[in-house]
């Protein structure tokens, strides 16, 4: 069958990229239809920390009163030396974060998040969203891009005017492009980073008491430092539950998103840390683990008519806790450049990626930075405790106001 429609913007994967961008173009005036080869959307994923430049985002498209009931807005930031069990520094957030950044700082669970999202979709009327539809390839042409959809086992081709790839690290998209260009292959594919994300969640009663004993604010957002890895924790499910991040060296096991993990090998990479990191890992009774990728080049709008967003574009180690983040500013940024009236988007996509990618570098760079601060040891952690030390809290807050005062709809900035 063949449909065409060259008023549309067609998307691949309704992960947070997918339905954020379905969102804020459908605000614009366009109409999209988007395809998710998952027949359902699970409860895949963990923990999500939201700062203030993707809530203002989210407030925008209308889903956080929706969303707020699930979520908690953390009363402080900590950096915890793991072996001491001791704060390096405690930063304010709550109603100070709301009050500094004009958007609060929040934490949830990815699913609750892709619920919400998932409503508001499914009650805009400007959006299409089919399940189970795996997208196989794409077609440009001068006037229209086709894709051909394997639709509940039926191939179909759709057209439209744009195809965003917003189909997260394993991008068909992206492949595709690899494929058809050998010179690119090298940057273009994602590269494991040496590092495995193991993550679980536990109900708050099962906290364990030399955790609890070791903040002073339950409702917090933890990192505990050490040498070659960190444990992040905080509070969702409105306080019901914390999510555990350890993020530690390893090898590349595979390529999907929910592997169970063998909690000895975790045991190992925390010996010798206190009480409370080793008790936490030994109270939850799974943990799963994600190798991690990055992209090494981010690339966004690679023809007129087909642009990478979200982890397809920029995948990201997460010791910035931004790349939910920066695939919701990529939703906002593409909407703001991007007109119905017109129907030559390529001035419109030039200044849109030229935009991103200098944001994306920056907030990159930050990842890196933290990599090294979070993992060090010997000297270079005993500088990082000094320099901890002899900084005000408020000086740390400032050197987010870069990150977090963003407004990535503001397509001057
Ligand atoms: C351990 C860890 C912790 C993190 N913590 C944070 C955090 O605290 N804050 C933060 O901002 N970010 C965080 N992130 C990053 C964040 O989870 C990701 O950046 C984000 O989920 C990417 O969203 P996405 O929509 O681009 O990709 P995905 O969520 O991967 O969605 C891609 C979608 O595309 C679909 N798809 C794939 N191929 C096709 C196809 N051929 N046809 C149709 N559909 C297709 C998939 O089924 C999926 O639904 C973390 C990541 C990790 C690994």
């Amino acid at each position: 069958m063949q449909n065409q429609n060259n008023q549309r913007i067609l998307i691949s994967g309704a992960g947070l990229a997918g339905m954020t961008t379905a969102l804020a173009l459908a605000e614009r005036g366009f109409s999209v239809l988007m395809m998710e080869k998952a027949p359902a959307l699970s409860e895949v994923g963990a923990g999500l920390q939201l700062a203030p430049n993707a809530t203002r985002l989210l407030a925008r498209l209308g889903i956080m009163e929706d969303l707020l009931p699930h979520a908690v807005s953390p009363d402080a930031l900590y950096l915890m030396d793991g072996v001491k069990a001791q704060p390096l520094i405690r930063m304010e957030l709550g109603s100070q974060a709301e009050q500094r950044w004009n958007a609060p700082y929040i934490t949830c669970h990815r699913a609750d998040l892709q619920a919400v999202l998932l409503k508001a979709v499914r009650a805009h009327p400007q959006i299409t969203l089919h399940l189970g539809a795996n997208v196989l390839s794409h077609h440009i042409s001068e006037d229209k891009v086709t894709i051909r959809v394997d639709l509940n086992d039926q191939i179909t081709d759709y057209s439209g005017q744009l195809l965003l790839g917003c189909d997260g690290v394993w991008s068909a998209q992206r492949a595709g492009l690899v494929a058809n260009n050998a010179a690119t292959q090298n940057d273009s594919r994602a590269r494991f980073t040496d590092h495995i994300a193991w993550r679980t969640t536990l109900p708050a009663e099962k906290l364990p008491q030399s955790f609890l004993d070791s903040l002073k604010d339950t409702l917090s957002v933890s990192a505990w430092l050490g040498q070659g890895a960190h444990l992040i924790a905080y509070p969702i499910k409105n306080g019901k539950a914390f999510n555990f991040v350890a993020i530690t060296d390893g090898e590349d096991i595979g390529t999907s998103w929910d592997m169970k993990g063998d909690s000895a090998a975790l045991i190992r990479s925390f010996s010798g840390w206190s009480q409370a990191v080793s008790d936490v890992i030994k109270a939850a009774p799974q943990w799963t683990f994600w190798p991690m990728f990055e992209m090494p080049e981010p690339k966004l709008v690679i023809d007129k008519r087909l642009v990478l967003l979200g982890d397809a574009s920029h995948a990201m180690t997460p010791f910035a806790a931004q790349g939910a983040a920066m695939a919701i500013e990529d939703a906002a940024s593409l909407a703001a450049h991007l007109s119905p009236e017109q129907s030559d988007h390529s001035e419109a996509l030039a200044a849109f990626e030229k935009q991103r990618l200098a944001r994306i570098a920056k907030v990159a760079r930050r990842g890196k930075l933290n990599r090294f601060a979070y993992h060090a040891s010997g000297p270079v952690a005993l500088g990082r405790n000094m320099l901890f030390k002899i900084r005000k809290p408020e000086d740390f807050l400032r050197d987010l106001d870069w990150l977090y005062q963003y407004d990535a709809a503001d397509i001057t900035s």
